[in-house]
């Protein structure tokens, strides 16, 4: 059985961990229905579940709520067809009206971070694109703004999404309509492009074809998973991303969040990642109550008891007091660098070198969307503990320098070097009351 600790029991090993995940170099998160609890989905399984709903108002037609999810029970006739496309409608609702928890926002984190190798998740909510993750989705049309290359891909949803609509006969697909209006389209209307093939022969006297149905784009039970090859392919490369020479100094961790296991494919997803790399890739499994028997020895190496958000704070907390700010400064106002930017582009100063220009640029380029009046703080951020860090990280290090100012701030921590992220400091807690007009700039 693997190695239970317990959250709520502040044991060395506990902290020993967390000390160890928080340094890790890459991650990889499984995610299922217990991180969206929180942010108004409601679960499947659990007593005030869609299962137990369902089963009360249509017990009558379904022996369980599962059995609107099944395939081969929903399709059997057209009342239990149209109760399916009636609850998929209200569930898309829900999910619209959500917001993404502390559990998306540590996994938005760790992408920020530059951590996170990927993040699969069982649920069909769309959390994570709400959280700022960059998602897979293979009905997207390609040069789509919703379209993301499997590659690139930060989250990938294992059973689907609510995000489009598919036709039972010839496979269209379009996008589910999360308000009714004109254009819009919902679970159970019939597709538009065979209503358009009917039409033409209609119109030279030739016989009508029938249309399809449309539902979601979500894997039902007892049906084949349409793009099961295309994960398998995505799961592979990163067990070989894992598994690379390249990283073996350095602790990979793959996260399982709120899931209880059940599913076969979930299963194997956690087994061929977790044994990739047997020296350096630690598995952790988080979860309410015990999940993992005999059956996971060698699979998951720790079985963490307790709330997955508690987690994910300690994991930021450590984060935060491994780091310290050690160096501010302030620019001019946007609005005069931008200016002088401008006209040295149009007009460059004689003897100007190309280094000399391309600093002047790379200054005064206002970020989009924010307010150009505004003064600029930059920030340097470096971490400071050594213990777990590799060398490559260590480099990294300079000197702290104290800031009269903002010492007493406390911001999270990100070391990634591919991110120029800018951010009000509204969204960094405790520093808006000191400074609500400030923009912040965080570079590593
Ligand atoms: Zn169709």
């Amino acid at each position: 059985m693997p190695e239970t600790l317990r959250l709520c029991n502040r044991s060395a090993e506990l902290s020993a961990l967390i000390k160890r995940v928080a340094a890790a170099r890459r991650f990889v998160v499984v995610t299922g229905a217990g991180i969206s609890v929180n942010c108004g989905i409601p679960d499947f399984r659990s007593s005030q579940g869609i299962f137990r709903q369902i089963q009360e108002a249509h017990g009558d037609l379904v022996s369980s709520g599962r059995d609107l999810f099944d395939a081969s029970v929903i399709f059997r006739s057209s009342e239990t067809a149209s109760i399916f496309y009636h609850w998929m409608t209200h569930l898309r609702h829900q999910c619209t009206d959500a917001r993404p928890g502390a559990v998306h926002r540590f996994i938005r984190q760790l992408a920020d971070r530059g951590a996170l190798l990927r993040s699969y998740t069982q649920n069909i909510d769309g959390l994570e694109r709400k959280a700022g993750l960059s998602v897979w989705d293979p009905y997207a049309e390609k040069g789509s703004h919703d379209y993301v290359s499997w590659q690139a891909a930060q989250s990938v949803p294992l059973h689907g999404s609510m995000e489009y609509l598919v036709c039972q006969l010839c496979s269209s697909s379009f996008g589910f309509s999360e308000k009714p209006g004109e254009g819009a389209m919902s679970a159970g209307d019939a597709c538009p492009d065979c209503l358009a093939r009917s039409d033409a022969r209609a119109a030279h006297g030739r016989r009508t074809l029938p249309s399809g149905k449309l539902r979601p784009t979500v894997v039902l039970y007892e049906e084949p998973h349409p793009h099961c090859e295309d994960i398998a392919r995505i799961i592979s490369h990163d067990a070989r991303t894992l598994a690379s020479r390249r990283d073996q100094k350095a602790t990979n961790v793959v996260l399982v969040f709120g899931t209880t296991l059940k599913v076969p494919g979930c299963r194997q997803l956690v087994k061929k990642l977790a044994t990739a790399s047997s020296d350096n890739t630690i598995t952790i499994l988080v979860n309410n109550e015990p999940v993992c028997g005999k059956s996971w020895d060698g699979v998951v190496d720790y079985q963490v008891i307790g709330n997955v958000e508690d987690w994910c704070r300690k994991i930021e907390n450590q984060w935060n007091a491994q780091t310290k700010i050690t160096r501010w400064t302030k620019t001019r106002k946007r609005n005069d660098t931008y200016t002088e930017s401008k006209a040295n582009k149009e007009n460059p100063p004689p003897n100007a070198s190309t280094r000399e220009i391309a600093a002047k640029k790379r200054k005064a380029t206002p970020p989009a969307g924010t307010d150009t009046e505004s003064t600029d703080v930059y920030v340097d951020i470096v971490t400071i503990d050594t213990n777990e860090l590799d060398q490559s990280e260590s480099r990294a290090i300079k000197k702290p320098k104290k800031t009269p100012i903002y010492d007493d701030i406390d911001i999270p921590a990100r070391r990634s070097l591919r991110i120029a992220e800018k951010r009000s400091l509204e969204d960094i807690g405790g520093a808006s009351a000191h400074h609500p007009q400030v923009s912040i700039a965080i570079c590593t």
